[in-house]
C-alpha cells in the first residue's frame, strides 16, 4: 500500500496542533471520502504514532517524546503537507510499512452491513489493555467501523469509557451518523471530505439486501427467517430505513410474480405484497414501527 502524506492533507492542521500540545484524544474516528482513502489515512496517522521520532524514549526529553513536540515537524521541511511524516527509517516505520509491528492492530468489516462482529472486538479488548511490546503506544484501526453490529460497538464502548493510556484507537466510517450515538460522543471526529455518495450507497446496498432477504423468506413461508430478519429492524433506530426496506421488498416480491408460473405460488406472493403494503399504511399511520413488525411477523403462522 502506497501512503502519501497528502491523504493527511484535509486533517493535518487539525492533527498537527493537536500532537504539537499532546492533546491527541485516545480515540479518532475518520469520516468521509472513500473507503480507501480513509483506509489510508488511518494506516498513515498510525505510522506517525509509532514512528520513533514520536515513539521512543528521547534522552532527557521525556515529554517530547510522547508525541513528539516539535521535534515531528522539525527542520527536515516547512513544507505544510509535509508535516505529518513518519521518518521512513526506523525499525517502527519499517515493520508497519510491512504491516508487522507488534504494537498496530488493523481490523475491518467487510463492505457488508454487521460483518464487523463483536468477538474481533472483545479480542481487540484485551489486547489494547496490554502494554505496548516496542513502541511508546500501541496503535489499533478499525476500518469501516459503521459495519460492527450494535453488539460489537457496545463492546467497543467500554474500552472508550476507560480508554488505556498506552493505546490510540483510529476509527473509519463513511459518515459518523452511521456509528451509534453512544460511541460517537466518546470519539473525535476528523472529516476528510465529501462523503453523501457513498454513504447513499451503502445504505441502499443494506435496504436491497435486507429487501431480498425479506422477499424471499415470505415467499417460501420461511417464519424462522422471516423473524430473524424482523426482530433485527424492530431494533432499527432509522425509521425511515425499516419504511424503505419494506418497500423495497415490494418490489422484490413483484419481481419473483413475474417470473413465477404456478398459479398456487403466484397467489401467495400476491398475497404477501398485499400484506406488506398493508403495513407500510399502516407505519404511516403508527409510530410503534417494532409492535407492527412483530405483528406482521407473527401472521405468517395463519
Ligand atoms: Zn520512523
Amino acid at each position: 500500500m502506497t501512503i502519501t502524506p497528502e491523504v493527511l492533507q484535509p486533517i493535518a492542521a487539525r492533527l498537527t496542533d493537536l500532537l504539537e500540545n499532546d492533546r491527541l484524544p485516545h480515540a479518532l474516528l475518520l469520516e468521509g471520502a472513500n473507503a480507501e482513502t480513509r483506509k489510508e489515512a488511518a494506516v498513515q496517522l498510525a505510522r506517525v504514532l509509532l514512528c520513533a521520532r514520536l515513539s521512543d524514549d528521547a534522552p532527557g526529553d521525556e515529554d517530547a517524546a510522547m508525541f513528539g513536540g516539535m521535534s515531528l515537524f522539525g527542520a527536515d521541511t516547512q513544507e505544510e503537507d509535509a508535516r505529518l511524516l513518519p521518518c521512513e527509517s526506523c525499525k517502527h516505520c519499517r515493520k508497519t510499512t510491512a504491516m508487522a509491528h507488534p504494537d498496530f492492530l488493523f481490523l475491518e468489516g467487510d463492505t457488508a452491513a454487521r460483518s464487523f462482529h463483536i468477538d474481533a472486538i472483545r479480542q481487540m479488548r484485551q489486547d489494547a489493555r496490554l502494554l505496548p511490546n516496542e513502541a511508546r503506544q500501541k496503535v489499533i484501526i478499525l476500518h469501516q467501523a459503521q459495519s460492527m453490529t450494535p453488539e460489537a460497538q457496545n463492546a467497543l464502548l467500554k474500552l472508550l469509557e476507560e480508554p488505556p493510556d498506552h493505546t490510540a484507537l483510529i476509527l473509519t466510517a463513511p459518515a459518523r451518523h452511521m456509528m451509534l450515538a453512544t460511541v460517537l460522543s466518546r470519539v473525535a471526529v476528523f472529516s476528510m471530505g465529501e462523503n453523501c455518495e457513498e454513504a447513499n450507497n451503502e445504505q441502499q446496498t443494506r435496504v436491497n439486501e435486507t429487501a431480498q432477504s425479506i422477499a424471499n423468506a415470505l415467499a417460501a413461508g420461511d417464519a424462522y427467517t422471516l423473524l430473524c430478519l424482523t426482530a433485527r429492524l424492530e431494533k432499527e433506530k432509522d425509521k425511515e430505513f425499516v419504511r424503505q426496506c419494506f418497500a423495497q421488498t415490494r418490489c422484490a416480491l413483484h419481481g419473483q410474480l413475474r417470473g413465477e408460473a404456478h398459479e398456487s405460488r403466484r397467489e401467495i406472493i400476491l398475497m404477501q405484497m398485499e400484506r406488506v403494503r398493508a403495513l407500510e399504511v399502516a407505519m404511516d399511520r403508527n409510530p410503534n414501527q417494532a409492535l407492527l413488525l412483530s405483528r406482521f411477523a407473527a401472521a405468517i403462522y395463519r
